[in-house]
């Protein structure tokens, strides 16, 4: 009887209905008018979606379980670690910070453009050193071991990075002036959509979602992100707006002649939950250990991915460059001849 009042709870849980089963047996649907009604309302939608696409998958017999096999383990082993160590790390922040922020803002419409212009300014930074700081990639790496895109990649992260993540988030909104309250109102809305941005090719199978792509960050923006191309390699590092991509010059669309490879450029293998969890720790900690001083060491850890003692760096920003220029290169020889 507990074992299945236990797997009730976890599937309640997991599909996000625990708000809303509350409100039919109370009989309290003035609760759908509140902001709470409103998150009950959306809680459900990425986990139905998922099980949509699992399902069509298996209509078509397209779904393969190695696809869906890792990402769920991950999930399993992170959920009562991480979430606990997170929440823990916000309130904390929150404590520490509130008093040296610039300002005080409020809970009002236009703080929460301004709140949200800054949040996604804290994710920027959050996203990029996980990709530029080799031994805050071996954090972040989890999510982007998996090779292909599916709503499952979502639990696909090590434990330890949504405490950094929130930690770096939190810390930059509270210092400039966003409201607590406000904040994680933008953390929901963030949390959707950072979620959503995963769906799958054969649920929507153009992520540009038409003119919403010049305006948001679309599923194909994060495909790209996703992505092992070198010309794909460490763009589009923000969640709903991309306006910081825009500014650091990140910013990187889908071609339809580059047909995405999903996955991390060095040799892994996706079914080993050690390969997918420990794998860059353990490669880091073999250049560290093999590093002929301390300073070489040291910098294996802070340099991007790729970076080398000897100068032969092989670093995103590397590959991607080498990739613009020879494609120029390739343009410039085709293009015809015009004469005067
Ligand atoms: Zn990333
Ligand atoms: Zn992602």
């Amino acid at each position: 009887m507990n074992i299945i009042h236990l797997l009730y709870e976890e599937l309640t849980g997991f599909f996000g209905l625990g708000g809303l089963i509350k409100m039919v047996q109370s009989g309290n649907y003035g609760v759908l008018s509140t902001l709470e009604g409103i998150q009950m309302l959306m809680g459900p939608i990425i986990p139905l979606l998922l099980l949509l696409e699992i399902l069509r998958g298996l209509f078509y017999k397209r779904f393969k379980i190695d696809e869906y096999k890792m990402p769920f383990l991950v999930f399993v082993l992170n959920r009562f670690i991480s979430r606990f160590i997170s929440i823990a790390a916000v309130a904390f922040c929150i404590g520490l910070l509130e008093k040296w922020a610039i300002f005080h803002s409020t809970f009002t419409w236009y703080w929460l453009i301004y709140g949200y212009i800054v949040w996604e300014l804290s994710h920027f930074v959050y996203h990029y050193f996980g990709h530029k700081v080799r031994i805050l990639w071996c954090l972040h790496s989890t999510h982007h071991a998996p090779q292909q895109m599916n709503l499952s990649v979502n639990f696909a992260h090590f434990f330890l990075e949504a405490p950094y993540a929130d930690v770096v988030r939190t810390s930059i909104c509270i210092l400039l002036g966003v409201n607590p309250a406000l904040l994680f109102f933008i953390m929901f809305i963030d949390g959707f959509w950072g979620s959503f941005i995963h769906i799958g090719e054969n649920v929507i199978k153009d992520g540009r979602l038409g003119f919403l792509n010049k305006i948001l960050l679309t599923p194909s923006h994060h495909r790209v992100h996703h992505a092992k191309n070198p010309l794909y390699l460490d763009t589009n590092f923000c969640n709903l707006l991309n306006i910081w991509d825009k500014v650091f010059k990140t910013y990187q669309e889908e071609r339809t002649d580059l047909k995405i490879e999903y996955g991390i450029t060095r040799e892994m293998n996706p079914n080993s939950l050690w390969d997918v969890y420990f794998g860059e720790f353990v490669c880091l900690a073999k250049d560290v250990t093999s590093a002929p001083n301390f300073k070489t060491g040291l910098l294996y850890m802070i340099m991007p991915p790729g970076w080398s003692p000897t100068g032969d760096h092989k670093t995103a920003k590397i590959t991607r460059e080498s990739f613009i220029t020879h494609d120029q290169e390739i343009k410039t020889s085709e293009a015809p001849v015009t004469a005067n």
